[in-house]
C-alpha cells in the first residue's frame, strides 16, 4: 500500500457511500469522517488515533462515537481490523465480504491486503475439520515489505 493519494480517498468514499446506499444502511456524517480519517492515513490508525483527529472538531467526541462508527463499517466491510497492531485499514475491495490476509511489514509498518479466497477457505475447512468454531479468519503475517528489502540491499 503507498501512501493514498487524494483521489484514492475520493474513490473510497464514493465507493462506500454507493455500497451503503444499495444496502440501505447510512454512512452518517461521523462514519463517514471516520472513514476518511482511515483512508487518510498511510498507516493503520488506531481507536485513539482516530478519537484525537476527531477531537480537533469536535471537542467533546467521546470513545463510544468512534466505536460505534468502527464497528459500522467493520460490518459493511468498509474496514478491517489488525488485531496485533490494534489497528484499523481502509478495505479496497469492500463489495464481496472477506476475511483478508495481511503482509505488515517490521520496518515500515506499511499493510497490503491480500485477496485469496483459497487461504480463507482452506482455514475454514480445517478449523472445521477439528471441531473449532471459528469467529474470525484475519491473517496476518509480519516481515519485511518489497521496498524495505531492496533498501537494505542496497
Ligand atoms: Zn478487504
Ligand atoms: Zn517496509
Amino acid at each position: 500500500m503507498n501512501r493514498p493519494c487524494l483521489h484514492d480517498l475520493d474513490q473510497a468514499l464514493d465507493r462506500a457511500e454507493a455500497l451503503c446506499l444499495a444496502r440501505q444502511v447510512r454512512l452518517t456524517e461521523q462514519r463517514r469522517k471516520v472513514l476518511r480519517l482511515v483512508w487518510q492515513s498511510d498507516r493503520p490508525l488506531g481507536a485513539y488515533d482516530i478519537l484525537a483527529a476527531i477531537r480537533q472538531q469536535q471537542p467533546k467526541a467521546a470513545p463510544p462515537t468512534v466505536y460505534r462508527a468502527l464497528d459500522f463499517l467493520l460490518e459493511q466491510g468498509l474496514i478491517h481490523k489488525l488485531e496485533t497492531l490494534h489497528a484499523y485499514v481502509g478495505c479496497p475491495h469492500p463489495e464481496q465480504p472477506h476475511a483478508g490476509q495481511f503482509l505488515i511489514c517490521n520496518q515500515c509498518g506499511d499493510v497490503t491486503e491480500l485477496e485469496d479466497r483459497s487461504i480463507s477457505d482452506s482455514l475454514g475447512d480445517a478449523a472445521r475439520a477439528s471441531g473449532f468454531q471459528l469467529e474470525q479468519r484475519v491473517v496476518e503475517l509480519s516481515g519485511t515489505c518489497a521496498d524495505c528489502a531492496q533498501e537494505g540491499q542496497e
